[in-house]
């Protein structure tokens, strides 16, 4: 049997031109970091790097001996002559563990230079590898302190890293023969997805999430409880996108012994620390349990790998994953799995938008190979209007609240939706359609759209470009964060008409169900949903016309609250696709699969889906959660 990381080992060692002086090899994750005293010899043969990577099949980072990089003063000193003032630098940071520098600028394109030649000039002179981060134009917590607990754990980041290195690169026991797919959650339901992927040789967890509107852990929770699940034997969990029905269990693998690493995406990463937290402070707040705490979500994203979208990337000896946009929210992501060279490929679309958004980009529908797909079917039977009748329908019902001097509340998710409705009613006013009302946003959506400023290479080409302009496309003067909860009462209480925008979207708690109950009395108010209700949530109920509310009085007294305001439900800015826009995917994706696997839908709509898409010549299949399919 062949070791593979003494074949990589020789490789690398035998192409490397022998001037560039490595110093050791080593796996770190799925990369291989080959240091190097002599860097300079590196980057002169240009393609040696490429051919590397081509020939071993895994991605190479050239690392510099601790030896040849400068002292931090010189380094500053040097980056200062190299970069031009006007990249506005905001700092610069050091990670002696991996010997990157951090620089946070707000023109990343002035740092990098033309075809990154600053950066590489950066590495000759420092023996520094430059990582840029753009630097939002309003500071947000969330990402100071993602980077700061990067660089303070950078030696446990490394040694995860090792480790799960040395997994992935370990020399497989059992030839993969089979591909097991079991339904962990959030099949013929929606919430808590989590799919069980095995081969002989390994594990992988797509999605590990929780279910908002479940009464029980045992149908709030992924089942882990089954028989031979072991949550120390996975190999891997990748992660499709930072809403919790997908992402809100992950905490609670660490909790029970997981060690191993999350694949995700940056922008990912960075909104589910940030929804994990808050949900956390939203449980304390309101006495609900939550399986783990704070520690196991820093340990998250201490062991979260991130990924780019079209990077094939080695996550065990037998699976490659490539992550592919999804125009869900951002950083979403199809995943890709390509298992035992060539026998099966999987693509699990998460939560997906095949249709451009204000937002987002269309979801991709072009694949290397795929046999299985697994689809989501949140509207597998609905048609939902086109974006611009909602987006006329919207700004009308706002506009005549306004006009009688009510108040309009829009509960959103924190993330996507409350960053679309933003972009359309600030559309909406520079357009002359709506009177210029303050819009309050209340919850974390302000953190979250300075987030979106960060990544504006993720986002649709109009809003992209004009982050890319220098403009910041989230901002408005009559757009009002509300920054205390004891603000809330005067802004309803006021007698100016308002658009007030709170999460949670579908009024489990926060600060939307708090506005409810201020405003419930008022006739003249609105509540005007935007975004799916999943089962059991008071969103759906009210939805669905239940019109009391039972809340508890300052003095601990039940109150049942008649809910007056009018209520509407604006379909259209889902960020799910809808019934055609399924099909029309399924149609156009390439390759065609063979088979496709329904997920992330209520039960009537997963079957009734499921009979079209049988229609259209796939086998197909609806699992129940605890069941398994063998694929291949
Ligand atoms: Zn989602
Ligand atoms: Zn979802």
């Amino acid at each position: 049997m062949i070791n593979v990381y003494e074949y990589i080992k020789n490789t690398i060692v035998s192409l490397m031109p022998s001037e560039a002086q490595i110093t050791k090899i080593e796996l770190e994750g799925p990369e291989i970091a080959v240091y190097v005293k002599n860097v300079e010899a590196v980057i002169k043969s240009s393609d040696v790097i490429k051919k590397i990577a081509k020939t071993i099949k895994k991605r190479v980072v050239i690392r510099t001996d601790p030896s040849v990089r400068k002292s931090e003063k010189q380094t500053r000193e040097i980056i200062t002559k190299i970069i031009p003032k006007e990249a506005d630098i905001r700092s610069i940071e050091f990670d002696h563990t991996l010997g990157e520098i951090v620089i946070k600028t707000a023109k990343p394109g002035l740092v990098i230079g033309k075809g990154g030649n600053l950066l590489r000039k950066i590495l000759l002179e420092t023996g520094w590898r430059p990582n840029i981060v753009r630097a939002p134009p309003k500071e947000t917590k969330t990402l100071t302190s993602v980077l700061q607990v990067l660089l303070a754990k950078s030696e446990y980041r490394l040694n995860v890293l090792r480790s799960v290195g040395h997994r992935i690169h370990r020399s497989p026991l059992f030839k993969s023969t089979y591909v097991r797919i079991t339904a962990l959650g959030g099949f013929r339901e929606v919430g808590r997805t989590a799919i069980l992927v095995e081969t002989a040789e390994s594990k992988v967890l797509l999605d590990v999430g929780l279910n908002p509107g479940a009464a029980s852990p045992i149908n709030a929770y992924p089942r882990f409880d089954l028989a031979d699940f072991d949550i120390t034997s996975l190999d891997a969990v990748v992660i499709t996108h930072a809403h919790l029905d997908h992402c809100g269990l992950a905490p609670y693998l660490f909790k029970y012994g997981y060690e191993g690493p999350i694949y995700t995406t940056k922008a990912t990463r960075d909104l589910m620390v940030l929804m994990l937290q808050d949900l956390l402070e939203i449980a304390e707040r309101e006495n609900k349990y939550i399986p783990y705490s704070i520690r196991e979500v820093r340990k998250t994203l201490l062991h979260t790998i991130p990924l780019n979208y079209g990077e094939v990337t080695d996550i065990a000896p037998d699976i490659r994953v490539t992550l592919y946009n999804a125009g869900h929210i951002l950083g979403s992501a199809m995943v890709h799995l390509h298992i035992g060279e060539g026998l099966h490929n999987i693509v699990f679309t998460g939560d997906f938008k095949y249709c451009r958004t204000r937002l987002l980009p269309r979801a991709n529908d072009r694949f290397p190979r795929v046999e299985t797909l697994i689809m989501e079917s949140t509207y597998g039977t609905d048609y939902l209007p086109p974006r611009d009748e909602a987006e006329r329908e919207l700004i009308s019902k706002v506009k005549k609240i306004i006009e009688k001097k009510g108040k309009a509340l829009i509960p959103v998710f924190a993330v996507g939706r409350g960053q679309e409705v933003m972009l359309v009613l600030i559309n909406g006013i520079n357009k002359g359609l709506l009177p210029k009302v303050p819009i309050y946003v209340d919850g974390m959506i302000d953190e979250v759209t300075s987030i979106h400023a960060v990544y504006p290479e993720l986002l649709s080409e109009e809003v992209k470009e004009s982050i890319y302009r220098g403009e910041n496309p989230f901002e408005a003067e009559y757009i009002k964060k509300v920054e205390h909860r004891d603000e809330r009462r005067a802004i309803v209480d006021s007698d100016e008409p308002a658009i007030i925008l709170a999460t949670s979207g579908m009024l489990t708690g926060g600060p939307s169900v708090e506005y409810l109950k201020m405003m419930a009395r008022d006739e003249e108010n609105a509540l005007i949903f935007v975004s799916y209700q999943v089962e059991g949530t008071l969103g759906r109920k009210i939805k669905d016309g239940q019109r009391e509310i039972v809340t508890f009085t300052p003095e601990g007294k039940i109150e049942v609250l008649k809910i007056k305001l009018k209520v509407f439900s604006i379909e259209g800015f889902s960020g799910h696709s809808d019934r055609r826009q399924l099909l029309s995917f399924l149609n156009n994706i390439s390759p065609k699969p063979e088979r496709v696997i329904l997920i992330h839908g209520e039960e009537s709509k997963v079957l009734a889906l499921a009979n079209t898409v049988r229609r259209m010549g796939f086998e197909v299949h609806a699992p129940r959660i605890m069941d398994s399919l063998r694929v291949a």
